[in-house]
């Protein structure tokens, strides 16, 4: 069966259609600037030069349209018709504590995502829409919702419950639940499988290190805590998120810049972390290249950012009770050898070495630790796609 994946956002909608017996990725895309002047969609079909086709999509339907007739064209598709797609599986980024795991689309469920729409206002009501536009022009393929909070709802109360008045978890539900979830189910899964182990009998800690990034702890198999909070905000230090502060900093700053709760909010997503720390960029490579250069600023953001994963690491590790690996991924995870091994140099006490000429490696699956350490440290590429895909053809 052909399932398509689709990762809906405001403006843009990524999909990627994948043979679920293969896993093969028959085509995948990206529609961007949707509802918007210069509206563009980049196809590529396995093997085949990517195409970018500019064409109005003054909305998601007719983005979903567009994505339809590539996969369909006779020069650059990959299927004869619209019966050739079996199901649909859409990402949703906030589940709330309704969903703990994958669900087959119906009314009810839309309805319970969208009250939801409060936990992610900028990512819930996106999504639905993509589901939305999905079921108009589908409405006889199943459709299935993959949520990135799902895997953490095993988290114990202990762990998801804020030193807060109970009367808000109670009355707006503020809690922990942790995002990246699809993520850190499929490369804990992976680092067993890799092991030659059952995810079962492991101690695993995923580092999923990206533009956002989360650290979780997988005791046998069940997410028991992880970094990330009500939103995506809170943990490490990230591309342009501030991660972890003393929450008085925010009335402090509002107070001294005169200004607003909610233009505070938005320094701390959009202008804080290596971007705010250095004025210079948020994407990793160039933070490490300016850090090359001698860039002071540059120097102490990236310590900051490598302190921060490994007391994570050392806060799970204690979570658990011990650790038996610990699994690198996402941009930042997956190919760079040296944020890895700066890590790996707090982390001795735990009985863990890189073995660094193994670390040299990118976006591959690979045991990077030497023989014999007694915790296995490992870099596995995540794929979200390829996860959502296997839950939908699972509840089918
Ligand atoms: P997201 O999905 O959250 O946008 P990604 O997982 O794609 O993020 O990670 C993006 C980050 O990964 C960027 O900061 C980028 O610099 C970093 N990255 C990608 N490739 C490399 C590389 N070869 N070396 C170092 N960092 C890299």
């Amino acid at each position: 069966m052909n399932i398509l994946v689709i990762n809906c956002g405001s403006s843009s909608l990524k999909y990627q259609l994948i043979n679920s017996e293969s896993e093969e990725v028959l085509a995948k895309g990206l529609c961007e600037r949707i509802g918007l002047e210069g509206s563009l969609i980049t196809h590529q079909a396995a093997g085949k030069e990517k195409v970018k086709i500019e064409t109005p999509m003054q909305n998601h339907t007719l983005a979903i349209k567009q994505v339809i007739s590539a996969l369909t064209d006779a020069e650059h598709g990959v299927i004869a018709s619209l019966d050739e797609i079996g199901a649909v599986g859409h990402r949703v980024v906030h589940g709330g504590e309704k969903f703990s795991t994958s669900v087959i689309i119906d009314d009810e469920v839309m309805k319970a995502i969208e009250e939801c729409n409060d936990l992610a206002p900028l990512h819930n009501p996106a999504n639905l829409i993509g589901i939305n536009s999905c079921r108009e022009i589908m409405p006889n393929v199943p459709m299935v919702a993959v949520f990135d909070t799902a895997f953490h709802q095993t988290m114990p109360k202990k762990a998801y419950l804020y030193g807060l008045p109970y009367e808000y978890y109670e009355k707006y539900k503020v809690r922990r639940y942790g995002f990246h979830g699809t993520s850190h189910d499929y490369v804990s899964a992976r680092a067993a499988e890799l092991l030659g182990k059952k995810r079962e009998d492991l101690k695993i800690i995923v580092c999923h290190l990206g533009n956002g990034a989360s650290v979780s702890a997988v005791d046998h198999g069940k997410c028991i805590d992880t970094s990330m909070g009500l939103t995506p905000l809170e943990g490490l230090i990230m591309g342009t998120r501030s991660g972890d502060i003393d929450p008085a900093i925010c009335d402090f700053i509002c107070q001294k810049e005169n200004i607003t709760p909610a233009q505070m909010n938005n320094i701390l997503n959009k202008k804080s972390g290596v971007y705010g720390m250095t004025g210079i960029s948020s994407d990793f490579r160039d933070i490490e290249n300016a850090a090359y250069a001698g860039d002071e600023k540059a120097i102490a953001a990236l310590d900051a950012f490598h302190y921060k994963v490994a007391k994570y690491i050392g806060a799970y590790a204690a979570a658990m009770n011990g650790v038996d690996a610990i699994a690198f991924t996402a941009g930042v995870g997956e190919n760079n050898k040296v944020g890895r091994s700066e890590i790996a140099n707090y982390l001795g006490y735990l009985g863990t070495s890189m073995d660094e000429e193994k670390n040299n490696v990118r976006g591959e699956d690979r045991i990077i630790s030497k023989d014999g350490s007694k915790v296995a440290m490992l870099c596995v590429p995540t794929n979200e796609e390829l996860a959502i895909a296997r839950q939908t053809l699972a509840l089918l």
